[in-house]
């Protein structure tokens, strides 16, 4: 199996190479040459097997001869050994036909724990077969950079910084960032805000010869490592509620695109998906994008659904390179029309293509907290205020088909706004009650290239 630039231009990889790697060195990002496919027999068989056993026969044509049956499968174990429900990604009933997928009860109760545990151990076991080290530098609005040093906290072949604004992120978030012990870990607090930290994370990447001195990797969402652990999870909701026998439809709260772009490539595997609804809050670039074809990039307006804040969305890029037919040429032209002139118009084609499989919805401020507020009425659950925003979309979309509506983080993570909506304060879990306990770590960085690597330099184990 080989991976492909969406821009045509870089050197196609294996799946170690692409997951070590990243960014394609052409700027675009990797998919698999081609989409392996599973047959509806394949799809059958998937019903009543662990999530584990599930994800080792979803993901396995992916990976090829990377790793052998027994190490993959290990990996796995090891990957989801730490999630407090037994089902991994349990399925609740919201409504009639509506189902919740409750993607919150990994190590820091979002979804983004499914990608990063497996990519932590993916690392590991890679690197040390190699001898060899990394430092993983990661940007953080804060549930990636929480999920990322959960995940690579104590393995000896990697160090991991991660970089978060500075005031900028929950008081959850943070000390889950801030309090493990562990020697590899490296909280930094930057003086300004996530697009600062994420300025000098490409800064980083750009300047080569640190890159190389440190061997620097990243873990973002535009890692295809990641897209594919997120693959499983439509599978065993699916097959849960009857595929191959019978469609369903999935609404996914969305920011960079990775969670929903995991929902097409289940789709192109051959899993009866019927729509994939993109559900924005008010930065909703992409519901702009699929109603009107223009792509176009404005000021980020912060909201009580911070994790989608966002106004370039990365992984759209992989959607854009599939309805251009695979013309690497033709996205990277869309992507220096974005660096060049803030943005660009999908050909008629491409947009009837994409919404061939797309929807999407938009929902603003106060809808979130009625949303909130509506479904802990009417079922008595609480949804962070992410997930609400998918919820109030998919109720716009039910029909015959059954909608399942991703919950992408538990409503502990984000208490003052679930209490604003519902008068009730989500408490975390218990296997989390020590977090408010610990001791905190943390480095305060100035918004500066050269001190950052400084920094980087000293700290790293050698
Ligand atoms: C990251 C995140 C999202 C958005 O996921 P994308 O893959 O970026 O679209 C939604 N909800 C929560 C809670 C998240 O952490």
């Amino acid at each position: 199996m080989k991976y492909v630039s969406t821009r045509g231009k870089a050197p196609s990889l294996g799946f170690d190479e692409t997951m070590l790697t990243g960014l394609a060195r052409d700027g675009g990002l990797y998919v698999p040459e081609t989409i392996p496919q599973m047959s509806h027999g394949d799809i059958a068989a998937l019903a009543g097997l662990s999530y584990e056993e599930a994800a080792f026969r979803v993901m396995r044509p992916f990976v090829a001869d990377t790793f052998t049956d027994d190490e993959f499968r290990e990996i796995i174990a090891r990957a989801y050994a730490g999630f407090g429900h037994v089902a991994r990604a349990p399925l609740k009933q919201l409504a009639p036909n509506h189902f919740l997928l409750e993607l919150f009860h990994g190590p820091t109760l979002a979804f983004k724990d499914f990608a990063m545990q497996l990519i932590g151990q993916l690392f590991q076991h890679e690197l040390k077969k190699r001898g060899e080290r990394v430092t993983i530098v990661g940007a953080t609005s804060g549930d990636t950079g929480s999920a990322a040093i959960e995940a690579f906290k104590g393995l000896d072949a990697v160090d991991v910084f991660i970089l978060f604004p500075h005031g900028r992120v929950s008081e959850v978030q943070r000390r889950q960032m801030t309090t493990p012990a562990e020697d590899n870990v490296h909280a930094l607090a930057l003086d300004g805000h996530f697009d600062d930290c994420q300025a000098r994370l490409k800064d980083m990447f750009n300047d080569f010869a640190f890159r190389d001195e440190v061997r620097l990797a990243g873990v973002n969402s535009i890692n295809w490592a990641r897209v594919l652990a997120q693959v499983v999870y439509y599978f065993t909701s699916a097959v849960a509620l009857g595929a191959p026998h019978r469609e369903v439809s999935f609404t996914v709260p969305t920011g960079n695109f990775g969670d929903i772009f995991a929902g097409y490539i289940a789709r192109r595997m051959g899993l009866p998906i019927d729509k994939l609804v993109v559900a924005t809050n008010q930065n909703d670039i992409l519901h702009r994008c699929l109603t009107t074809g223009e792509y176009r990039t404005s000021e980020v307006s912060p909201s009580i659904s911070p994790s989608m804040d966002i106004q370039v969305s990365s992984n759209f890029e992989r959607a854009l390179f599939e309805v251009y037919d695979r013309d690497g040429a033709a996205v990277a032209q869309l992507m220096d029309e974005l660096k060049g002139q803030g943005g660009f118009t999908v050909s008629q084609g491409a947009l009837q293509r994409l919404r061939e499989t797309f929807l999407s919805g938009r929902v603003s401020e106060e809808e979130t907290l009625a949303a909130i507020r509506q479904f802990r009425d009417e079922t008595g659950e609480l949804l962070c205020p992410h997930s609400a925003v998918g919820a109030r979309v998919a109720a716009d979309h039910l029909g015959a088909t059954p909608m399942i509506t991703l919950a992408t983080a538990h409503p502990a993570k984000f208490p003052d706004a679930v209490e604003r909506a519902s008068g009730e304060r989500p408490p975390l879990p218990e296997r989390m009650a020590s977090l408010y306990d610990l001791p905190e770590r943390v480095t305060r960085v100035e918004n500066d290239l050269g001190a950052l690597e400084t920094l980087i330099r000293d700290q790293r184990h050698k």
